[in-house]
């Protein structure tokens, strides 16, 4: 895949999707984790998470301008039953609603990855919505970030309850997960369910954040300890701890 690619918000040029990558492995995170699945990651984010994990999609977005059509013989060369739609941030692209309709023509079952943010009307069949709390928000002086500009637009951006909400009222299932690093973090996902309706305590998921077998493992206790209490879910993260933080899996 060739770096630079341009990334506009709305959607890519002449019906294309930005593809950073697309591969077959098994459902890393939420309810699907382990379920084989062929993966499509477009290009271009919204937000700048501190701890992304895939920087080529949103800190440096790479990839290549692919049809629908394209992405759709990839998909039955895989031979996957599932489809996990990411980025990114796949709501941004217009054309990924096309690209959910002709999969789900075809019987495949069709998740989308989002951070909630934008909210779209696509027919899939789980809603993957992953809110991203005050631990995400880039440091003062991170060198990604000269003069914070996107310290300042991620702050602002990051939490939309019209979107969250208008996905929650999706036809279809739902997950909410989050990423956290310390029990610091509750508190903010407390105030922020409370203030949406219509989901249920076996939807919330709670992941560990960390990029290493050994820095999810240092934070899977007290998340345990947490999910038992409130009847939230504990949501492993496979895809890190088979093959580490590395590309295509
Ligand atoms: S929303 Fe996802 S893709 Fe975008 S910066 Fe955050 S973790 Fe990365």
């Amino acid at each position: 895949m060739s770096a630079g690619l341009p990334i506009v918000e709305g959607g890519a040029s002449a019906g294309l999707l930005p593809v950073c990558e697309v591969f077959h492995s098994i459902q890393g995170e939420g309810r699907l984790a382990g379920v084989p699945s062929f993966f499509v990651r477009l290009s271009g984010c919204n937000l700048r998470c501190a701890w992304c994990d895939t920087p080529y999609a949103s800190w440096s977005p790479e990839g290549e301008a692919r049809s629908v059509e394209w992405l759709l013989e990839r998909r039955r060369e895989s031979g996957a039953a599932h489809v996990v739609i990411t980025g990114g941030e796949p709501a941004m692209f217009d054309r990924a609603g096309v690209l959910c309709e002709r999969l789900r023509g075809e019987g495949v079952h069709v998740t989308i990855e989002t951070a909630g943010t934008i909210a779209r009307d696509w027919a899939v069949d789980l809603w993957s919505i992953s809110p991203k709390l005050a631990n995400s928000t880039p440091a003062e002086g991170d060198e990604r970030d000269p003069g914070g500009v996107w310290r300042a637009r991620h702050e602002q951006r990051r939490i939309n309850i019209d979107a969250l909400q208008a996905l929650i009222d999706r036809p279809g299932q739902r997950q909410l997960k989050f990423v956290v690093r310390d029990e610091g973090d509750l508190g903010e996902i407390d105030a922020l369910l409370a203030r949406l309706r219509g989901w249920a305590p076996g939807e919330v998921i709670l992941m560990p954040e960390g990029l290493t077998p050994q820095a999810l493992a240092q934070r899977s206790a007290w998340i345990t300890r947490v999910c038992l209490r409130r009847g939230w879910r504990y949501g492993p993260r496979l895809h890190i701890e088979l093959f580490g933080n590395t590309r295509g899996t």
